[in-house]
Formats: C-alpha cells, structure tokens, sequence
C-alpha cells in the first residue's frame, strides 16, 4: 500500500474538467463501483474523466505519488484486476460522445460509451457495429481485448475493423494512432488489451446490416447430451454468416427471471443467420427435429439482438470465466457434462460454447495483436454469486470445469472470457507477447497504466 494521503491527491481536483472522487466523499460507492458487484473495488481515489486532458493529469499526478492509473469503463471484466490500494480508478463514462459517418461507415466513440448507444445510432442509418451479446459491454474494454460479436464468423473480431484512436500514453502524451501514426501502438491496442495506453475516443467500421434471422431454440436440461451433440455436428456444416452457440442455462427460482423461464434447467442454442428465412428455416432443419420446447427464429432487427442471449439487465453479483477448446470430440462434450450437465449440482447460470472459425480462424483476417482465435469453440461460464458461499461454489465449479477440459484446451484463452486472474495464461503465442512487451515498454516504459491482464514492459 502507498503512503499517499487524500490530501495530496487532492491537489487533482483542482485541474481536472471531470470529478475526483476520494474515499467519504458523496458518490464514493458510485464511483468505485463495477458492473460486476463481487468486486468490491478500493482504489486510492476515483477521477470521472472528462478528456484527455483529465486522463493526461491524472497520469501525471499518479507518476508523481507513485500511484497507478487504472482506465474502466462499465467494470465488466473487473475482477482479475485484484487490490486497487496503490491505483487510482480512472473511469470514463463521462466521455459518452458517438458520431456515426454513414458515408464512410465509420463510428467515434468516447472511451465511456457502451454497445447500446453505437447499436441504436448506427441502426440510424442502416448500419451495425460487431458489439457483442450484452448492450452495456463497454465499446472500448471490449474491442481492446477482441470482441466476439453475433457477426464473428462473417466478419472476424472487433479488434480487426479498429481504423484509429486517440491514445494517452504513460508520460501523459495524447497520440493520435493508426496504420499511419504509431503503427506499433496501433497494432498492440487491437486484441492485445488495456496495457498500452488510455484509450479516450475509438474509431471502428461499421456494417450494412439491418435485419438478420436470429433467434434461440430451447430444450430440457436433460436433452443436453443429445441437443450439444447435434449442434456440435450442425456447427461443421454451416456457412460463414451463420454464428452460434451451445449453451446449459439454470435460473433460480426467482421473481426476476421471467416465465418460461423462472427455476428452469435448459439447454438452448442461439444462433443469427445473415440469410433470408428460407435459407436460414432450412440450416435450422437438423436442430429442429429435436423438437425444441421453445423456438425463437424469426427475422430480427439488429436493434433487439441484444435480447437474444438474456444477459443480466445491469450490475450483477457474479463469477465467471473462460477458456478456448481445439474441438468438441464425445469426450469432450462427456467431461463437460459430468461437471455441469444435468444431475450435476452446478451452480452456474449459463456454460456457453460458441463456434468460432470462418473470419476469426488464423490467416482468415487481417488485424493487430490478436486478429484471429486458434480454436475451435470459445466456452464461457459464470453464476451469480450474492454472498461468499456462493462465490466459493461458483468458483469451485469453475475450476472442476477448466481442469475436466484440459485434454482438450486450446494454447491460448481468450482475453475477455477469462474473469479471473490469469496467472500462466497465455492470450497470444509467445512471439506476439514479447512485440507487446516492447510495446509497452516504449509507450508506458514505468508501468503506469494497469490493464485487467496486463502485459509488462519488457525487460521488467
Ligand atoms: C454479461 C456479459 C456479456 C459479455 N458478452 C461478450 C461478448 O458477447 N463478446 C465478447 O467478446 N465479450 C463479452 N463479454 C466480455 C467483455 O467483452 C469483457 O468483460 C470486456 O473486458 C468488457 O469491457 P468493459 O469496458 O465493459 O469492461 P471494463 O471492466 O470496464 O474494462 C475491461 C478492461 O478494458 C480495459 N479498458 C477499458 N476501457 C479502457 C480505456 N479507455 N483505455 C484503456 N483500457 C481500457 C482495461 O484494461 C479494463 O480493465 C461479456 C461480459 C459479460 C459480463
């Protein structure tokens, strides 16, 4: 812990545009607060960034009281960051602008603005972005650390359609980077995570698309076995610009999770299909001659595709984490099960498996640091964790699950689906983790700015 009092932090406020938030202060809690609510976050203070110029003094005044700056946008992912005594919490919802160039289909966002807000512009005008399942991801932490979105396998990561963004590195300079200014700064920021500099504004491409075919088909938990076969197999025979998931679902018995859902164990499989219904109703044959309970499919704008994964409204008490498997042999999708399928006292709300390849497979698209996932499917699974029993539980389950996985775990994880602290992980092969190192010691040489997984300079 760093001897730094608030009176000296103190001095911050003074030329900040946005507001320092000190320990007592009226909207401490607020302020410290992540999406995720089993985090419960400590920083040495809280700046609600305005600007880069914000983001600048606060780097500097953190350079000077040996302090860290950690950027956060909703707290998402903010639970492998670990103790924040020594950091100051640089959130930046404040920076909420999004200006959509529908000529160039271009969307600018502020570090602070979340899916939702670049969905619903875009739609505007006939366009969407590569925002992933939940509408209240932030933009930025997500495309950082890849970005897998419902238009994955026809488009690649989020990360590879990045054009530029403005970077405040870890002397406080603002740099405006992409293919042509900072090229290594604009390569390791594409897939390679929060370590290389605050983000303020992000530059992305957007898509013409309007409508899709999505929609969801359900079955009781104890089809699992034979629903994740079927899909397994269905998966090796659809086109690129079919992108889904398999995924075991157990809601409590509580008021606010809806009929049909409310105490059900299910197992489900969500899919978009860019195809006309026709197309899509016939690729969706094999599924549905296992007679799915509840059948979603309809064409779909691309406005309520949110709504498709039913993902917590808001801030949620919750453990989870991730790992990328080379295939789903029997065996694999049997060592699953016998952790979480039914029978199993899980306590996990959903495990998920979503197919990757087509755009994401290596060499299929170009992009930075991490333009690609080597593996097959990408799972993700987490519960709700109101109290420390069952945290411990979920964690437990957590752990049975990657260990039972392990024959069939791919080289490297997936930066956004892993929760916890990653210690051994590998997110990239070695030669591209040592380019971020050298990354990050040129543009952050002091280790300043710390990322949920981070990347120290080289040499450190
Ligand atoms: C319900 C739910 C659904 C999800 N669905 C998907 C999905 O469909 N696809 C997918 O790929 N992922 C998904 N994720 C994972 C999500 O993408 C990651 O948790 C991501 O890190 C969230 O970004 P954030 O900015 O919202 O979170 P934060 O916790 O705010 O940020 C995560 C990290 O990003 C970095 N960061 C954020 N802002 C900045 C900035 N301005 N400058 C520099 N670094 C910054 C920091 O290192 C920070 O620790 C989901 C997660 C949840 C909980």
């Amino acid at each position: 812990m760093t001897d730094t009092s608030p009176h000296e932090l103190v001095q911050l406020a003074r030329h900040l545009d946005g507001v320092l938030v000190l320990p007592g202060d009226q909207g401490w809690d607020a302020g410290r607060s992540a999406w995720q609510l089993a985090v419960d976050q400590r920083p040495a203070a809280v700046v609600l960034a305005r600007s880069a110029a914000d983001v600048t003094v606060t780097l500097d005044t953190a350079r000077t009281l040996g302090l860290r700056v950690a950027p956060q946008s909703s707290g998402h992912n903010a639970a492998p960051l670990g103790p924040l005594d020594d950091t100051i919490l640089l959130r930046t919802s404040e920076m909420a602008q999004v200006h959509i160039d529908a000529g160039r289909r271009r969307a600018r966002v502020g570090a602070g603005v979340v899916w939702a807000e670049v969905t619903e512009a875009a739609a505007g005008h006939g366009l969407a972005g590569l925002g992933g399942t939940a509408a209240d991801v932030g933009v930025v932490g997500y495309t950082l650390g890849g970005g897998l979105s419902w238009f994955a396998r026809s488009h690649g990561l989020a990360a590879n359609h990045v054009t530029a963004a403005t970077v405040v590195i870890g002397d406080g300079r603002v740099l405006r980077v992409d293919a042509e200014h900072e090229p290594e700064l604009f390569w390791a920021i594409r897939g390679g995570g929060g370590s290389f500099g605050v983000i303020t504004e992000l530059e992305f491409g957007l898509f013409p698309v309007s409508q899709v075919y999505a929609g969801a088909m359900y079955w009781p938990l104890e089809r699992a076995e034979a629903v994740l076969t079927r899909w397994r197999d269905w998966t090796a025979t659809v086109p690129d610009t079919v992108t889904s998931l398999g995924r075991l679902l157990r809601f409590p018995p509580v008021e606010e999770i809806p009929e049909p859902f409310r105490g059900r164990g299910l197992v489900a499989v969500e899919a978009v299909a860019q195809l006309g219904p026709s197309q899509a109703d016939d690729l969706l044959a094999p599924l549905r001659e296992l007679a799915p309970e509840m059948d979603t499919f309809a064409p779909t704008p691309v406005t309520d595709l949110h709504l498709l994964h039913l993902d917590p409204p808001g801030p949620t008490p919750a453990a989870g984490d991730g790992f990328q498997l080379t295939g789903l042999p029997d065996g694999a999708l049997a060592a699953l099960l016998e952790v979480a399928g039914p029978g199993r006292d899980a306590p996990l709300l959903t495990l998920e498996a979503r197919h990757l390849g087509g755009a994401l497979a290596p060499g299929a698209s170009e992009g930075g640091a991490v333009s690609s996932l080597d593996a097959a499917f990408a799972v993700f699974s987490a519960g709700i964790t109101p109290d420390a029993g069952a945290f411990g539980a979920v964690n437990a389950t957590l752990d049975a699950l990657a260990a039972a996985m392990t024959p069939w775990r791919a080289a490297t994880s997936y930066r956004n689906f892993t929760e916890r602290r990653a210690e051994g992980l590998a997110f990239e092969p070695a030669h591209v983790l040592g380019r971020l190192q050298e990354v990050k010691k040129t543009y952050d040489p002091l280790d300043i700015i710390r990322a949920n997984h981070p990347v120290r300079p080289i040499g450190s």
